[in-house]
This record gives structure tokens, sequence and C-alpha cells, in this order.
């Protein structure tokens, strides 16, 4: 499923490609996020003009509303949203554990609440699959328990211990036509913890592997030795993917590290109060410098955004509440995302990634709370 097509000499940069049932993604890649079926704010037309090569759809939320009788009688995911290049589907287990009240954990999943009417559901390793088999996702990811990240020992040695046992559960639940499954290692920021839950799942054979347990509000410091503590226990002929990030400087720092591919709302959720990322960082466009700036949101984008509208013009949308205001910012946003990788894998694939890296690093203001948390470790 997955091809290693170079390897970057002076980092753990890799150049790759998956082959789903609904076409080619070239890695690394970011996935836009389609939480209800829908990348917030965008049609698929916009999502392929701009290079989507695959989008993540989400198993807990779909499962509420519209429900699997909905999806089934549709025919799956991909017809229900008129989206037919590749999807990867969660497990659901991440919002089981985030957003669901009153959680009891059982031998065979989680007893929770819905978070939108309170109803009583089980969701473990045999409905997840079963789930994303009706949803018809390409890739599907196993149901992992995932613990906050400063979640004492002991609860992260049983997430890992339940993870594991988990996974083996999901392997073998049946599957759409052509679905790939992938493993999600837990663990925390415990080296021997992540070590014995990459191994364990790595036995099982997955069709790739996520570093779960990061982007769960843990410093930028410790989700970074996460994922490094966690890397070289991974088959190099498998896809490796870092759930819930990043900013772009962040993604860019996984991708040195080894990682192939990412999902965030990010670009869509900061879009939606007004907030731009460029290749330097990010900035709100409602402040007053861009009263009358009227150029684009970035000098030298192709996105729709920037080749129609000024950020005087957008500022003003975005202060009226106008809707084109935030679709537009959208829009720029998760192109920006897109372009960044597409800017990576041609680095990459001419030698040139080590050099593009600490460029990038060195151009890019991370936000306040980023710098904060880097203070806060260093004690600077
Ligand atoms: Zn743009």
């Amino acid at each position: 499923m997955f091809e290693l097509l170079k390897t970057d000499s002076h980092t753990k940069a890799r150049l790759g490609r998956l082959t789903t049932a609904h076409g080619v993604v070239e890695t690394p890649v970011f996935m836009p996020v389609g939480t209800q079926a829908s990348v917030k704010a965008l049609d698929p037309r916009e999502l392929r003009e701009m290079g989507t090569q695959i989008i993540l759809g989400n198993t807990y939320h779909l499962n509420l509303r519209p429900g699997l009788d909905i999806l089934r009688a549709a025919g799956g995911l991909h017809k229900f949203m008129n989206w037919e290049k590749p999807i990867l589907t969660d497990s659901g287990g991440f919002q089981v554990f985030s957003l669901a009240k009153i959680r009891k954990i059982k031998p065979h999943g989680v007893e929770f609440r819905s978070h939108l009417d309170g109803s009583l559901l089980f969701l473990g390793p045999k409905e997840a699959m079963e789930i994303q088999r009706v949803l018809g996702s390409d890739i599907a990811m196993v149901f992992d328990e995932c613990p906050a990240h400063d979640a004492p020992a002991r609860e992260q040695r049983l997430a890992v211990e339940r993870t594991i046992r988990w996974a083996g559960e999901c392997r073998e639940q049946p599957r759409a036509d052509g679905q790939k499954v992938f493993g999600i290692v837990q663990g925390g920021s415990n080296a021997a913890l992540r070590e014995e839950c990459a191994k364990a799942l790595v036995a099982m054979d997955f069709d790739g592997y996520a570093i779960g347990g990061v982007s769960v509000g843990e410093p930028e410091p410790e989700m970074l030795k996460a994922i490094e503590i966690t890397e070289p226990h991974l088959p190099a002929n498998k896809a490796r993917y870092a759930m819930g990030l990043g900013t772009p400087a962040q993604m860019i720092e996984l991708i040195a590290r080894g990682v192939d591919m990412f999902d965030c709302v990010l670009p869509t959720r900061i879009a939606r109060t007004g907030t731009a990322v460029t290749h330097t960082g990010a900035f709100a466009l409602k402040g007053a410098a861009y009263k009358t700036d009227f150029g684009p949101i970035e000098e030298g984008c192709e996105c729709f955004a920037c080749r129609h509208f000024t950020r005087a013009y957008l500022r003003h949308l975005v202060r009226a509440n106008e809707i084109l205001g935030l679709r537009m910012v959208s829009v720029h946003n998760s192109h920006l995302f897109l372009k960044i990788m597409t800017e990576v894998r041609a680095a990459i694939a001419g030698g040139t990634f080590a050099e593009f890296y600490r460029e990038f690093i060195a151009h890019y203001t991370p936000s306040q709370k980023v710098l904060a948390q880097r203070r806060q470790k260093t004690g600077r």
C-alpha cells in the first residue's frame, strides 16, 4: 500500500506514495478535516482545486449524526458527501475520551453519553470497525484509548494495554472493499511504553501506523518528544501519521523526524475567527493595520482568495461577520497547508529538504502560546 520513494540524506524526511481504493496519495500529505462529512465552509470543487488528495472523516460524529442507517442508505461517505478521492476515518476513540460525558471503560469498549443529546452509547473495536466499514473509508483507524497527556503513569500503562488488545480485535473485523487499517501507538511521553505499544502493533502488521496521544493539550516540546521516541520503532516501509497536528512549522519539524501524514482542524478553525496563516506565521485580519491594505493575504499565493480579494476587503467581511469572509480565509489557509506539502515533496525529491527546513523554521513566527511553551521547557 505504501511505497517509500526516497529518504532525505540529512534528515528523516521521506517521500512516499500511498495507494488506496480511491486513488494515489503522494506523501508527505496534509489531510483537511471533514468532521461532519464536510470540510467546514469548503465544497468538494474548492477542495479539488486547491490540490486536496485525501480528507479525514469522523466515526464518532457521523455515527451520532446523521447516523449509520442514513450513511448505509446513501451508499457510504464518499457518495453521501460527493467526494470521489480517498478518505481516512478516525475510529472515534479520541472523541470518546475527549468529548463524551460519563465514560465507563469496559473490556470490549467504552460506554458513554452522547455530547449532543445525552443518550447512552457504546463504542469499542467491533463497533468502530463496523461504522468505518459502512462509511467505506479507504483507511480506517483502530479503536484506541487516548488518555490525557498528564494522566498518571498507571493510567498510561492501562491505556497502552487496552490499545494493543483492541487493535488485535479491530484487525479481525470485516472491512469495506479495499479498506486499509492503521494501528495507533499510545504511551504518552514514556519511551518504554511507546516502544512496547509500537512493537506489539508492528507485530500485528497493520497497513500503516499513527502516533496518537499527541495534540491533546501537551506543550510542543512534549509533542516532539512523543514523536521522537516512537518513530524509531515504526517500520520504514509503512506510512506514519501524526494525529491532529499541527501548525505549518510543526508539520515541517515532524516531517524532518520521519512523519508522512497529518490532519488538523487549524486552517478552517482559525479562519472562522479571521486568522490567516502564511509561510511566516499567522495573523489576525481584524487588525487595524489592514484597514487600507490592498494586497492579498499572502503575496504570491495562488489561492482563489488571494487572486481575487484584498486584505482590506477580507478584514471588512470578517468584522461584519459575512460568511464570504470566513469562507475565503478558509480557502486561503487550507490552500496554504496543501501548498507547503507540495513544496516539501519537491524539496525532498530535489535533495534540498534540509535547506528548506532550515529556511522555513527561521522565517516562521510561532504563536505566543507555542513560544511560551518553549520558554517554559528551556527555563528562559
Ligand atoms: Zn491565498
